[in-house]
């Protein structure tokens, strides 16, 4: 049992947005037992929150954890996404089990650090003579961070041979991937409710894959009830390619390939129409937004405001530390409120708004109705931050927003996965941070050279 003791302000994101101050909430187990004021319990450890803010665990629902060696990288600060793209291709193509196994646990260890208690991971780079199951090598290293995780197995069978934009040593046949999507479902995939282990489904984009794996990819994941990622309408180089291959936009293209349902949902989404959006509405398709990789990219600025009035499912995502180049969860919500305020002006979305597209919207594309408030029964995922520095000093007439607009450190006091706690006093638990900084460091290194 845990009882997190004497919280400033617990902002419980339940359906009627219930906030309760100076009070405790008591864990029993992997799940939230109650919430009120002076809970006692006989037995349980005691945490002091006085000070702190407690939300439920944010998700993340885009990344590239790999690519997190590669962050920050002199040649690709300032390229677009293809020109990106095709600078970082030859470098990702020697990543080996170590970077694997470095980098998913350097980038867990940041989203856990920042709030994150939920995570997927879009691994679309399946280097040509690879030894070892990169899957594997993932939940090995998210068990020792101890993050809740659903990587996708992501793929590229559209090499520059094919007309694609990858190289042909980063590129897997079709067969071969959809052998590898049904087993990493069958070995890994525990659809039980609040599971720390689930797959989906994440061939990479509309220009580095062919359109029979994004068919058979729709009809594998229906088949096991696993959800459906990509990449889309990210940038209009994207459109251009569209439309140049196939004489289709890409919406239309997902939509002649099944790719449409509550059980999809596309990374980024900027350039949509008006229609689109409206089918994307009806249809339960869902967007997951990543403002500060868009503004790195100069990509563009996703139309949020409009798709959540036309109720389109958001959710949100750092993406690939190449591209952002943090992990850093929090600061992605603030990113998120900022930049639609650019696009349409100071009302465009407020800090609850932003936090809840970050939880509940997360939640809800990952398809985890058991977590995502703090609430009597559901998961014991939670983020504790403290608001008593510095940074929010002067800015507690409102503690819940004070974490969107003010604070200049996003580190987590105490993160809670499962009802375990993975961060403490903002210290990592379960891993050595200095190891695991040395150890990543060195893996870039060799990366790199
Ligand atoms: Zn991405």
């Amino acid at each position: 049992m845990l009882l997190l003791k004497n919280c400033y302000l617990i902002a419980s994101f339940d359906k009627a947005d219930s906030e309760f101050c100076d009070s405790d909430i008591l864990i029993e187990g992997n799940k939230i037992a109650k919430i009120g004021a002076d809970l006692q319990a006989s037995g349980a450890e005691v945490i002091d929150c006085s000070g702190c803010v407690a939300i439920p665990g944010m998700v993340n629902c885009h990344h590239h954890f790999f690519q997190i060696l590669t962050r920050n990288l002199p040649g690709a600060q300032d390229a677009k996404l293809f020109d990106w793209l095709r600078y970082l291709y030859p470098i990702w193509a020697r990543l080996d089990a170590e970077a694997i196994l470095s980098s998913t646990m350097l980038a867990t260890a940041e989203l856990l650090k920042t709030g994150c208690t939920l995570s997927s991971d879009h691994s679309y780079l399946y280097p040509r003579g690879f030894e070892g199951d990169i899957m594997e090598l993932q939940f090995e290293a998210a068990r020792v961070t101890g993050i809740r995780f659903c990587p996708t197995r992501g793929s590229m069978t559209l090499g520059e041979s094919d007309g694609g934009l990858p190289p042909d040593t980063v590129v897997q046949d079709t067969a071969e991937v959809l052998a590898d999507m049904a087993r990493v479902i069958d070995r890994f995939h525990n659809p039980e409710p609040l599971s720390l282990r689930r797959v989906a489904l994440a061939p990479c984009s509309p220009f580095s894959v062919d359109p029979e794996l994004m068919i058979e990819t729709a009809r594998l994941a229906r088949e096991k009830s696993v959800v459906l990622h990509t990449h889309l309408a990210e940038t209009l180089d994207e459109e251009e390619f569209c439309r140049g291959k196939y004489g289709k936009r890409p919406l239309e293209l997902m939509a002649d390939w099944g790719w449409i349902g509550r059980d999809v949902y596309f990374a980024h989404g900027i350039y949509f129409t008006g229609e689109e959006l409206e089918l994307l509405a009806q249809t339960g398709t869902g967007i997951c937004h990543c403002p500060s990789s868009n503004m790195r990219l100069g990509s563009g600025i996703a139309r949020v405001r409009e798709m959540l009035d036309r109720r389109v499912r958001v959710g949100l995502g750092v993406d690939g530390s190449a591209s952002n180049d943090s992990s850093d969860m929090l600061g992605e919500v603030r990113n998120a409120l900022l930049l639609q305020r650019v696009r349409y002006g100071s009302t465009a979305m407020t800090a609850r708004e932003a936090l809840s597209i970050a939880i509940r919207g997360g939640t809800d594309l990952l398809g985890y109705p058991e977590l995502g408030s703090i609430e009597a029964g559901k998961g014991a995922d939670i983020a504790v931050f403290d608001v008593s520095n510095i940074g929010h000093a002067g800015g507690l007439a409102d503690p819940l927003a004070s974490l969107v607009f003010a604070g200049f450190d996003h580190t987590a006091k105490f993160t809670i996965v499962g009802g375990e706690v993975v961060v403490r006093e903002g210290r990592l638990c379960r891993i050595d941070e200095a190891e695991l900084i040395a150890r990543a460091n060195t893996a870039s290194a060799r990366l790199l050279h």
